[in-house]
């Protein structure tokens, strides 16, 4: 167990290490968040610099949509309340924390449009027999907008929503660069990590000696490292659109597999493709086609016709072997200081993330257990 007076650096500015940074925060600890430098600007780049693991930034990509339901096999995702509350709160104390109140959680309800007759009695069962999904379904209608096409009906997940990822993470990052621990640097496992100079001097002399522990939060760019020690981390290949569109969805996320996310003035998310085992994240033409092709039969083709694609992205999502995160400490004889990691989010790092940071910081700093579902020593018990 750590005290609160220990020194920590966080590795990687994502998703992950932004709400581990909120934790250390809330609790007065003292630490330096550390990231890579983002993209190099075609001018000085060297190959693909999308390759590079450690310039792989998949918050700034992701759509950030959260849904306690799993539209497979219709019924709620792992630990769903409980991450869901826990979501709630947390990114509203950061809006407060930060000044941005509504501006980084937002709703937007998804449309799920039935594929099939079938589908639509599945989606009634569930609600009649009140299976645990349930809390989190609407009834059936028929009431599509003008513009979506759904001759078997629809259902609503009326909680979804939206978090504003870009505005999260850059708002934080200008948070803790004003306070000037903010690192731009590539770190890699058994590198020496040692405070800034500008945060040791604000430290008190025996602080200052003091060796930071670490909390790796890199993403995929931890992949090599965490494969020494047995926790794989797989890079889930994501494409991504941004459309402007006159298209009304009464501002729903209209699914049907791939989704369509209004972001307001008339902008859209459309997405996402999942591949395994790309090694560069590029926009390609088969992704951006399969998004689109994969939309068209639910819209209204005069609507359809007249999307503008104004952005295509791409993104590697860090996924661990069980689709569970990584959490706990980590034996290495790299490192003097500790080693803490929370990876692994995959596609629902939003959702997951909150109550994921919160249980890493409960067992650093309380001593709580770490649920044994998450806990890094599933696949790489400790060393003696
Ligand atoms: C197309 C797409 C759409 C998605 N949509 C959603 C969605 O709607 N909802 C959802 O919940 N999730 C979504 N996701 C998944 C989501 O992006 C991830 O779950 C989450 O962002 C992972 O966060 P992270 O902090 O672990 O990783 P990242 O966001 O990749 O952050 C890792 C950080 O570590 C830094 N780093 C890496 N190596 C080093 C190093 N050696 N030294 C210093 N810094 C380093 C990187 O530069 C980066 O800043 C989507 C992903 C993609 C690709």
């Amino acid at each position: 167990m750590h005290s609160l007076s220990d020194k920590f650096i966080i590795v990687g500015a994502g998703l992950a290490g932004t709400l581990m940074a909120w934790e250390l925060e809330k609790r007065g600890v003292i630490y330096e968040v550390w990231d890579a430098p983002a993209k190099t600007t075609e001018k000085t780049r060297e190959k693909t610099p999308s390759s590079k693991p450690s310039q792989n930034k998949a918050s700034q990509v992701a759509a950030g949509m959260f849904n306690p339901v799993s539209f497979k096999r219709l019924v709620e995702v792992w630990n769903a309340r409980e991450h869901m509350d826990v979501m709630l709160s947390t990114y509203r104390e950061i809006e407060t924390f930060l000044n941005l109140p509504g501006k980084i959680l937002r709703t937007a309800p998804i449309m799920r449009v039935f594929p099939n007759v079938q589908y639509r009695e599945l989606w009634e069962k569930r609600i009649n027999e009140n299976h645990n999904v349930a809390q989190f379904l609407a009834p059936v209608s028929d009431n599509a907008p003008d513009d979506i096409i759904a001759p078997h009906g629809f259902g609503v997940v009326p909680g979804a929503g939206w978090v504003d990822l870009p505005l999260l993470l850059d708002s934080f990052r200008e948070f803790i660069e004003g306070e000037g621990r903010f690192v731009e640097k590539v770190w890699a496992q058994g590198e020496k990590a040692n405070f800034s100079k500008k945060t040791s001097s604000k430290l008190t002399p025996e602080k200052q000696t003091e060796t930071p522990h670490i909390i790796d939060c890199r993403g995929i760019g931890a992949g090599e490292d965490l494969a020494k020690i047995n926790l794989k981390i797989q890079a889930d290949h994501g494409e991504i659109l941004t459309l402007k569109s006159m298209v009304n969805t009464n501002n729903m996320c209209v699914n049907k597999v791939k989704w369509l996310l209004p972001r307001g003035n008339d902008t859209f998310k459309l997405g996402a493709t999942y591949k395994w085992n790309v090694e560069d994240s590029i926009p390609t033409q088969s992704g951006r086609d399969d998004l689109l092709n994969s939309i068209k039969p639910i819209i209204e083709s005069k609507i359809f016709d007249n999307f503008e694609i104004i952005g295509h992205n791409t993104g590697l999502r860090p996924a661990s072997k069980d689709r569970r995160p990584y959490a706990g400490k980590i034996s290495t004889s790299l490192t003097s200081s500790t080693t803490y990691v929370l990876n692994g989010f995959g596609t629902r790092g939003v959702l997951i993330g909150p109550a994921n940071a919160a249980n890493l910081a409960n067992f650093i700093f309380d001593d709580v257990e770490l649920p044994s579902e998450i806990n890094v020593e599933r696949y790489s018990p400790p060393r003696d």
